[in-house]
């Protein structure tokens, strides 16, 4: 699942708003804030903290945490060192960078505030203000000039893949003659570097990060319990198997219900201490405040510090996932996860198939010079950008065959640009800047499968867990096994093309 206020929905099971109690100004029901906190412990001790019973007692409501700057953690990333654009110097023609920026990396514009695209003399300023020395030129139009970014002018070409830098080599021509020399017809994958992610942590911490769903179908009736980490962490297990007997060398992001970082939790107390400096200076928040008890004012604070913390964790262990994944120097990175339906838990309802590939940064990042270095580098990075919406697109059409479930046709998501077919069709493939996504330098694929809160999936999935690892048919294993095919195909095509076959779709 995304992780968004809007999919919260899931599993925190929120009361419905009582009759007569009106927000505040901030949008905040006093009378459910106060049942929220009532749970948080006062002094929060380091052991409060480590004690992952603190989370399901001690929450925010929606309205209070999206006052929360939901961006602070990512504030303390490092300046980036630009020097490291020049290493694209000469490789992308400026019609083929302007056409990606504009179509899925910055379609606002904000960037042209902060950096110059000298096309008299063919170069990249990234910060002519304060960097001045570091220049990136592009390469020389291909004939006809100016043909990536063919006729396609206004809001026409909004989600359209830009063509590849070199349509007459292959993709990544060096490492595609690596893995020729080693395929063999019973390993086609052979010497194939995987990355794959299993999303959340699941088991114990499966409470602390929302991802745990519990439904009584009846008064009386056995409760399903059900938590994203688990699902998505036997599929990769399952999928490791499948693609390892095809020859592919799989790393796992993690292999167990755990955190993927070393730290205990209460070690982002600093992140919770800025945080409660930071918050008291919105006038919002000073309002709602003054409306609570002062035994309330305190848990509150509590509450501020637990989500914090449980923020910084989460943010700390995509930032760990994505080091993992660099580490491996990989192919290709598949990201799995399962969804949550937009309609209550327990109801049933029409299931979809989406994958995410990096891009459509929120405009308001890309003031952070962190951000805009990384939307840069996107620009730069048209072919692997192609080669992962292809995987995408492929992933979703056969987990779509093998589960029953239709490909994604409508966006739900106001943060995500659906990529789009020569006629206009969505793909079920969305440019999105995921946290993991953004950080990931390899054509990369997040994956939602099913819906883990609708009626009859619930109890699928829940079978699909008690099932014996590799059982045929269950839902775990035919999103495995979707995912073990366009992996195939895509590799398939990949090397067995001279010409570069991931362009406009
Ligand atoms: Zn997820």
């Amino acid at each position: 699942m995304r992780s968004t206020p809007g999919t919260a929905v899931f599993l925190l099971a929120l009361p419905s708003l009582l009759a007569g109690c009106r927000p505040t100004v901030s949008g905040v029901h006093v009378g459910e804030l106060r049942r929220e906190i009532a749970g948080c412990p006062v002094p929060l001790t380091d052991a409060a903290l480590d004690d992952l019973a603190t989370y399901q007692v001690c929450s925010l409501p929606p309205a209070l945490s999206l006052l929360v700057r939901n961006d602070y953690a990512d504030d303390e990333l490092e300046l980036p060192d630009l020097r490291a654009l020049r290493r694209h110097a000469g490789q992308v023609p400026r019609s083929a960078f302007e056409a990606q920026l504009r179509r899925f990396v910055d379609p606002l514009g904000v960037l042209a505030a902060f950096v110059v695209i000298d096309a008299e003399r063919g170069l990249l300023l990234p910060d002519p203000v304060l960097v001045p020395e570091v220049a990136v030129p592009f390469a020389p139009e291909p004939e006809p000039p100016g043909s990536h970014a063919a006729a396609c002018g206004g809001g026409a070409c909004a989600g359209r893949l830009v063509s590849p830098v070199h349509p007459e080599r292959p993709y990544r021509a060096a490492r595609r003659a690596e893995l020729l020399t080693a395929a063999a017809p019973d390993r086609p994958l052979a010497g194939l570097r995987v990355v794959l992610d299993p999303g959340h942590a699941g088991g114990a911490f499966g409470v602390m990060e929302e991802r745990h769903v519990v439904y009584r179908p009846a008064p009386g009736a056995r409760e399903i319990v059900i938590q994203e980490g688990d699902l998505t962490l036997r599929t990769a297990l399952e999928l490791r198997g499948k693609l390892a007997a095809r020859g592919a060398e799989i790393t796992l992001t993690r292999d167990a219900p755990e955190l993927v970082h070393p730290f205990p939790l209460h070690a982002f107390r600093p992140f919770a201490e800025r945080l409660l400096r930071r918050i008291v200076l919105d006038p919002k928040y000073a309002q709602l405040e003054r409306r609570l008890s002062a035994q309330d004012r305190l848990r509150l604070h509590a509450a501020l510090a637990v989500f914090a913390v449980k923020k910084q964790n989460r943010f700390e262990s995509l930032r760990w996932r994505a080091r993992a994944a660099a580490r491996a120097d990989p192919d290709l990175v598949l990201s799995i996860h399962y969804d949550a339906a937009p309609f209550p838990t327990g109801e049933r309802g029409p299931q979809q198939v989406l994958a995410m590939v990096s891009g459509f940064p929120d405009a308001g990042r890309l003031y952070n010079p962190f951000y805009r270095y990384r939307a840069l580098e996107a620009a730069f990075a048209v072919d692997d950008f192609d080669a992962a919406a292809h995987l995408g697109v492929l992933c979703v059409r056969a987990m779509s065959e093998r589960l029953g479930f239709p490909v994604a046709s409508e966006n739900r998501y106001p943060d995500h640009l659906p990529i789009r077919d020569a006629h206009g069709r969505q793909l079920g493939v969305d440019a999105w800047d995921g946290a993991l996504l953004r950080y990931l330098d390899a054509p990369a694929v997040l994956t939602e499968g099913p819906y883990v809160n609708e009626r009859d999936e619930m109890e699928r999935l829940e079978a699909a867990l008690a099932a014996a690892p590799g059982t045929p048919g269950t839902h775990i294993e035919l999103y495995a096994d979707a995912l073990a095919s366009c992996v195939e195909t895509f590799t398939a095509r990949w090397l067995g093309s001279e010409r570069n076959p991931f362009g406009p779709m």
